[in-house]
């Protein structure tokens, strides 16, 4: 029987290669069913799911819900168009505003359409207040899409090289760097349109923006007419411990960009437009043909209102504190462990060795996590995981890194 399973493996691997462009590096597993926060392979082999595909399945697999919602919504309609009105997308940008601030939404279906947007909102927002050549700035970690404009706010070099000249009036601010912040407001006076920021940086290594650093960008921003833009992608929909990352600071963003969890796994992506700038976006301006489809917006309707109703935010932060504890108890036990960084259930464990082999291990081992920047494990399980497989989870991560720092050891005294 596993070696059929086996083989089904090795079949899609082929298919895969054979089929597919080559711009991912993939794990050698392919998930055929989840429940929970569980997710199992082509053998049925479970493995602990500390990963949710990218903070997206913030509420683990197969909700029965979530489920309803998307059959409940298919039975009546996937998609008219932007040509007409819809009830599940006024239902939903509703909830959206009435769950953070003052604004209009637009949908989209990816995280970097979102941005992509903000982008092109912050060059309106620049050219209406007649500055000359209006200046982007964002974070030199930061990670924002694919798309070029995201790519061009995107501060990580490695993810803009090799596409030869990208979208110009751009600059990158050393994140909680207040200096650096200073320094950039001053270089481009009455030229900053916006500045765009994760209150979390995700995919540069989960760092936190540190208050002092937020609440500056707050107020230049305010002080200069720039929006400040903040990427909720990864940090929205109950990540760090609130519903948004943003009120963690004592301020709003003038513009948020939400994708990935607000839709349980349904391609979706939104842009908050606080209300003072919303008039920017008049017909023509932008559009999108799937976004705000039925489908999309009925079940990221369900997603927020199970978060918002089910208590599942004091989980989290009952969680994380556990969490936290048993992960700083890890650092002290193993030299390979440097730091233990984030908010909420968006934590990363940054080591002195290089994480890809880690994660390895660990799915090896049946847990599910990633590796981001090099040396960082990201840890990001479902909003409402149970104890027992946090427990769990912990316990193979704990396995893999003492078998990493025992090993480390034994090199370092063989080499001197
Ligand atoms: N912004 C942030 C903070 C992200 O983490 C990501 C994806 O990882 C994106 C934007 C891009 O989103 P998508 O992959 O949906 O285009």
């Amino acid at each position: 029987m596993s070696e059929i399973t086996h083989t089904k493996l090795e079949e899609i691997k082929e298919k895969t290669d054979k089929y597919l462009v080559g711009n991912y590096k993939r794990q050698d597993i392919a998930f055929k069913y989840g429940v929970g926060e569980m997710l199992f392979d082509m053998d049925n082999k479970p493995y602990i799911d500390f990963l949710c595909g990218i903070s997206v399945t913030n509420l683990g697999h197969s909700d029965a819900d979530i489920i309803d919602a998307l059959r409940s919504q298919a039975d009546m309609l996937f998609h008219t168009s932007n040509l007409f009105y819809s009830e599940e997308a006024a239902n939903l940008a509703e909830a959206l505003v009435e769950n953070s601030f003052p604004a209009k939404v637009f949908f989209c279906n990816s995280g970097t359409e979102a941005n992509e947007l903000a982008f092109k909102i912050a060059r309106l927002h620049g050219i209406a207040q007649k500055m000359e050549k209006p200046v982007v700035l964002s974070l030199a970690k930061s990670f924002h899409g694919r798309t070029v404009s995201a790519m061009t706010i995107t501060g990580q070099e490695k993810v803009r090289q090799g596409f030869g000249e990208l979208l110009p009036d751009i600059d990158y601010i050393t994140e909680n760097d207040i200096d650096s912040l200073q320094a950039a407001f001053d270089r481009y006076q009455g030229r900053v349109a916006a500045f765009i920021m994760e209150p979390i940086i995700g995919e540069g290594g989960i760092i936190p923006i540190s208050d002092e650093f937020a609440i500056l960008a707050r107020k230049l921003t305010q002080d200069e007419n720039a929006l400040l833009i903040f990427d909720e992608i990864q940090t929205g929909i109950g990540r760090t411990g609130k519903l948004f990352g943003y009120e963690h600071f004592n301020f709003q963003p003038d513009v948020m960009t939400l994708a990935k969890a607000l839709g349980s796994g349904f391609p979706i992506g939104a842009v908050m437009v606080g209300e003072k700038y919303e008039s920017l976006l008049t017909p023509g301006t932008h559009g999108s043909t799937f976004g705000g489809n039925h489908l999309a917006m009925r079940v990221a309707y369900e997603t927020l209102k199970i978060i918002v109703g089910r208590e599942i935010l004091q989980h989290v932060n009952a969680l994380s504190d556990f969490f936290f504890t048993k992960l700083n108890i890890m650092k002290t036990k193993y030299d390979i462990l440097k730091e233990v960084r984030g908010k909420g259930l968006h934590i990363g464990l940054d080591f002195t060795i290089q994480a890809p082999q880690i994660a390895e291990e660990c799915l090896r081992n049946g847990l599910v996590v990633n590796a981001t920047a090099g040396s960082v494990i990201r840890i990001m399980p479902p909003l409402n995981i149970s104890i027992e497989k946090v427990n769990e989870g912990l316990s193979i991560l704990e396995n893999v890194i003492a078998k990493f720092a025992k090993d480390s050891k034994t090199e370092s005294y063989s080499v001197s």
